[in-house]
Formats: C-alpha cells, sequence, structure tokens
C-alpha cells in the first residue's frame, strides 16, 4: 500500500520530554487553572515572542472572541479579510459584530489597505486581518488608518508563529495579536492560541474575561472559560526547542519545490522572505480546472494537498449581506497548498512535483 501524503503532519517531540512535563502534572495534582506547566510556557512564549504581555488560551478561535470583547468592538462593523480559514469571520459573527469583507491585495494575499478607508463607516469599530500563510500584512499603512480613524486592530496571527518583520516580531503589532497552536500549525501544543498585547490594560481585562469574569467571589464582567490544561502545556513546553529546525525543515523542503517548480506553477509573490516561517507552500494555478486536475492527478497517487483557502469567506452561505470581493474568489478557486511538514522527504517532493507537471501538459 502507498503511504498517504497529507498537507500537513502534526510534529511530535520526543516521547520521553513530553512524558517529562506530565511527571510534574502527576506529582502535583495540578490539572488546569494557571498551573506550573502553563505559567512556565506563557513566560517562555512570551519571551520566544519578544513582546511585554501574551496570554495562553484554550485555542485560536477563543483567542480571536477574547480579543474582539477585549476591545470593546461587540456590536460594531470589522473590516475583515475574505482570505482565511472560516475561524476568523466565525469569531467575528460569534461575537455578534458584522464582519465587513474588503478585498485582498493579489501578490500578497493579505488585506487590501488601499480599500480599507472605503469602507469605513460610523458603525466601523476594528479592523481584523490576517498574516495569511505567515505573509505580513500591510502593517505600517492598516495602523495609519486605524490611528486616523481611532479604529481597534486585530491580527490574526495563526500562520505567523516566529515570523519576523523588518526585524522585529510580526505579532508585536496591533493592539492584539492572535496566534493558533492547533496540531496543524509550525508551533502546536495539540490545541492552544495565544493572545498578545502591548497594552497592559488590555492584557488585564483578558485575563478576567478569560476566567469567567470574576476573581475570588468578585464577578466583574461577563466572561468565557479559555484557560488551558497543563497536558496542552505540557505538549507546548516540549515543542517549543524544536521551533527553530522545524522552520529550517521546511525552508529547505519549500527550496526544492521552488526549484522544481519554476516556471510550471506561479507563487506568491514575496518581496523578502527575510524572517519568513514556511509555515505554507501555496500554489497559484491557472484557473480553477487545472486546480482540479492536478489535485485529482495528486489524489491518485495518495497525495492529499489541501484548498486553503475556499471559498472565499464572503461567499459564506450564512452571511446576511454579500459583498463580492473578485481578487480573493478569483484566488480561492485556483491556490492549492501543497504538503509541507517535518518528516517529509525530498524524494516525496520531487514526486509530487512531476504529478503536477504531468498533470498539467
Ligand atoms: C487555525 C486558524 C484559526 C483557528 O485556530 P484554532 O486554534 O484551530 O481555533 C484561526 N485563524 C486562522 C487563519 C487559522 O489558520
Amino acid at each position: 500500500m502507498m503511504e498517504k501524503i497529507q498537507v500537513t503532519q502534526a510534529f511530535l517531540p520526543k516521547e520521553e520530554e513530553y512524558a517529562g512535563y506530565v511527571s510534574r502534572i502527576f506529582a502535583s495534582k495540578i490539572l488546569t487553572n494557571q498551573g506550573p506547566n502553563v505559567v512556565e510556557l506563557e513566560e517562555k512564549l512570551q519571551a520566544f515572542c519578544q513582546v511585554p504581555y501574551l496570554h495562553y488560551v484554550t485555542n485560536g478561535t477563543i483567542a480571536l472572541q477574547l480579543a474582539l470583547r477585549a476591545l470593546d468592538v461587540i456590536g460594531g462593523e470589522i473590516i475583515t479579510t475574505p482570505f482565511s480559514y472560516v475561524a476568523t469571520t466565525s469569531s467575528i459573527l460569534w461575537e455578534s459584530c458584522t464582519p465587513v469583507f474588503v478585498d485582498i491585495e493579489p501578490n500578497r494575499f493579505t488585506i487590501d489597505p488601499e480599500r480599507i478607508e472605503k469602507a469605513i463607516t460610523k458603525r466601523t469599530k476594528g479592523i481584523m486581518a490576517v498574516h495569511v500563510f505567515g505573509f505580513p500584512c500591510f502593517v505600517e499603512e492598516i495602523q495609519r488608518i486605524a490611528n486616523k480613524y481611532s479604529l481597534k486592530v486585530i491580527y490574526d496571527a495563526a500562520h505567523a508563529f516566529g515570523v519576523t518583520y523588518k526585524g522585529h516580531p510580526l505579532v508585536s503589532w496591533g493592539d492584539i495579536a492572535t496566534l493558533s497552536f492547533h496540531a496543524t500549525k509550525l508551533f502546536h501544543s495539540i490545541e492552544g492560541g495565544a493572545c498578545v498585547t502591548p497594552h497592559q490594560d488590555v492584557y488585564n481585562r483578558i485575563d478576567i474575561l478569560r476566567r469567567f469574569g470574576h476573581l475570588g467571589d468578585t464577578h466583574y464582567c461577563l466572561g468565557i472559560n479559555g484557560k488551558q490544561s497543563e497536558f496542552h502545556a505540557a505538549m507546548g513546553l516540549a515543542n517549543l526547542p524544536y521551533v527553530a529546525g522545524i522552520i529550517a525543515q521546511r525552508k529547505l523542503l519549500s527550496e526544492c519545490y521552488d526549484s522544481i517548480l519554476a516556471g510550471c506553477v506561479a507563487l506568491p509573490k514575496m518581496q523578502d522572505k527575510q524572517g519568513h516561517n514556511y509555515a505554507y507552500y501555496p500554489i497559484l494555478l491557472k484557473n480553477e480546472q487545472t486546480l482540479l486536475d492536478v489535485v485529482t492527478a495528486l489524489n491518485n497517487e495518495e497525495i492529499y494537498p489541501r484548498r486553503y483557502f475556499y471559498p472565499s469567506l464572503n461567499t459564506l452561505p450564512y452571511l446576511a449581506n454579500k459583498i463580492a470581493c473578485p481578487v480573493s474568489e478569483d484566488i480561492c478557486s485556483r491556490v492549492l497548498c501543497l504538503p509541507l511538514y517535518v518528516g517529509l522527504e525530498t524524494a516525496q517532493v520531487e514526486k509530487i512535483c512531476t504529478t503536477i507537471r504531468r498533470a498539467m501538459q
């Protein structure tokens, strides 16, 4: 039987490294509520991301929802991108806000700042942009607009762990940046996420929000359970030392794809790979039919790429207001993410590329 190649495979540390952190749990009998593993992971993540304030939470979706709550934008219009995973949009809807989709810039796939100002109304309260595939948003331009109209900025940085921009961590941009540590992400703690903020008051608010809105018997506000368990933190602690190696390995595999696929498929045009994390390997096909042909050919070889992202989020069936985003809809119809993970072999990359080339003849 042929070995299946999925788009990604969760990274695992050495079993005894995870077990070491689990032993602590059995010794302390502390399973959750800011136990020693969670506290240690929060400190280490804060140092890794070089940010003053970071909360490690249940997952990347709760991180987005906490961000909307903490910045007090509930009920308002949130300008956002249609090119992302559904959690970006669903978190906005779940928190009773209205997503207002602004189309993407065709080279970087991130929200087009030139279109943001036209979408601002008196109900606009914030911007939720995504550093999609780890490509930095046009952060300076977005911040300039936010300052001009007094809007809050949230970056969904679920793909951007470890990315630096102009020498600084990308997550230091925005009022809050959120991370996802889901098993499929570059760095993971099985499930998990984080809220990063430069503001102490926002940090304090998230602290209360994620623990049901109370401290002891004093109830301050409506809250939710966003706390993470000691077992999840154990996996995060065991994985964190591997991040640099994971990025280096993904870079090698990406360069292998680059060299074999050159001239055959289009790639997103990144001006500067300095500081990139190689979290995904997206390719852009000529049209949807070519994409479907390529997917069929790969599936026949037990290779399973993913249509990240499809469909364009502005076309979700449960949206009340439909806004056209032709650039995003076009990209969504022909973008494909190829398998990329630690453990993928160059011979497998070669086979994937050969299959793609053959399908396109
Ligand atoms: C994975 C992901 C999320 C959600 O993170 P979870 O930890 O799975 O809840 C949000 N936004 C983007 C862009 C993602 O890729």
